[in-house]
């Protein structure tokens, strides 16, 4: 007899990683380029000698090093395997198989596929023709079956952003019982100051009595650690617990743990490097705008080439020039900014498809 796996799963895609070719230059999964630093490196060689123990499941030091940083209790704060594992979390926590998440589309790939596992339904509103979320689409889209909303931002893999102002007005038309999850994975390379930072929003709508907003963060993008899996959710101390109830015990490993403190240790040299990928974006939208194409202002370390049918022929010539990047045929590309080398070969790659 065949086993009986679920039957809504057969035709569910599995997510696709970026490609990873021998000699090719990496530009899909929105890493760092540079390696991990040297101190960081110690701490985890250090940590090694220990991997004969169990982690410490609730990962104590740097939930208690996170409250500090962000200025919150540490009963609010909840680590996850990945913030990619939280969002999992989040829609366990939320859904059971009547109720239904809404997301943008395009947005992050995993939320549909999470959605799907977790066994929840789920609303895609189509981004604003300028790639951005479209907030009132998003919050006219809400019925009563609804229990949480992603807002993806920035938004992955558009890189646009939404304001504080924008969100604000967005979380007032939310009903008080439906999550709103702001996901900042790339908060650090953000340099719109009408952008908010996500945890300090969801204290004012906290302290006015809304407590359904938390807010997802990663180790994975600016911090360099994606190979480790590390990232921790903001949220009110209800959701937070809900959040502890759903994790898989030890998930958060002992090196990602070290790693992380000594990541934050080290924070000020992450966030030097975070401000040069911020001026390779510019160098590198201004020089594809210059070229020709279309592209969306980027907040992120990456940038959108909205190139429709173009894609996939986009795609392979990068391919020929030995540049990975990141397609959605049909839809469009997106180009992590690595170094300014990488960037160089990519941009001849680019130029050669326009011209
Ligand atoms: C990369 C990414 C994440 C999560 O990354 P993890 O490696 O799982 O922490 C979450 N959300 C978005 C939008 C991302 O792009």
């Amino acid at each position: 007899m065949t086993v009986r796996t679920r039957a809504d799963l057969v035709s569910l895609p599995s997510y696709v990683p970026g490609k990873s070719i021998p000699g090719a230059i990496k530009l899909a999964s929105n890493e760092v380029s540079a390696g991990p630093l040297p101190s960081v490196v110690r701490a985890i060689a250090d940590a090694a000698t220990a991997v004969n123990r169990y982690p410490d499941t609730a990962a104590t030091d740097l939930v208690a090093r996170l409250g500090d940083k962000l200025g919150v209790p540490v009963e609010q704060v909840a680590v996850g395997c990945g913030s990619v594992t939280l969002c999992q979390q989040l829609v366990q926590a939320t859904c059971t198989e009547a109720d239904e998440v809404v997301f943008a589309w395009r947005s992050f790939e995993a939320y549909p596929l999470i959605t799907a596992v977790v066994g929840a339904r789920q609303t895609r509103v189509p981004l604003t023709p300028g790639h951005g979320l479209d907030l009132d689409a998003m919050a006219d889209a809400i019925t009563p079956a609804t229990r949480l909303v992603f807002v993806c931002n920035p938004n992955n893999p558009t890189g646009t952003a939404l304001t504080e102002a924008e969100i604000e007005r967005f979380v007032e038309r939310v009903p008080s019982d439906v999550l709103v999850v702001i996901d900042e994975a790339y908060k650090e390379f953000v340099e719109d100051a009408d952008v908010p930072d996500g945890v300090e929003l969801a204290k004012r709508m906290w302290a006015a009595g809304r407590d359904n907003v938390a807010v997802l963060r990663t180790f994975s993008k600016a911090y360099g650690l994606a190979g480790l899996r590390v990232g921790y959710a903001v949220a009110s101390p209800e959701v937070a617990d809900t959040l502890r109830k759903v994790y898989v015990p030890f998930s958060v490993n002992a090196l990602a743990q070290v790693a992380a403190l000594a990541s934050l240790d080290a924070e000020d040299e992450l966030m030097a490097r975070c401000r040069a990928v911020v001026a390779e974006r510019t160098r590198v939208r201004d020089e594809l705008v210059a070229a020709g194409y279309e592209v969306p202002v980027s907040q992120a370390n990456f940038v959108w080439l909205p190139l429709g049918e173009r894609t996939a022929a986009f795609n392979e010539h990068c391919l020929g020039h030995k540049v990975v990047v990141r397609a959605f045929p049909g839809d469009g590309a997106r180009v992590t900014v690595g170094e300014p080398e990488e960037n160089d070969a990519f941009l001849a790659a680019a130029r050669s498809f326009a011209g």
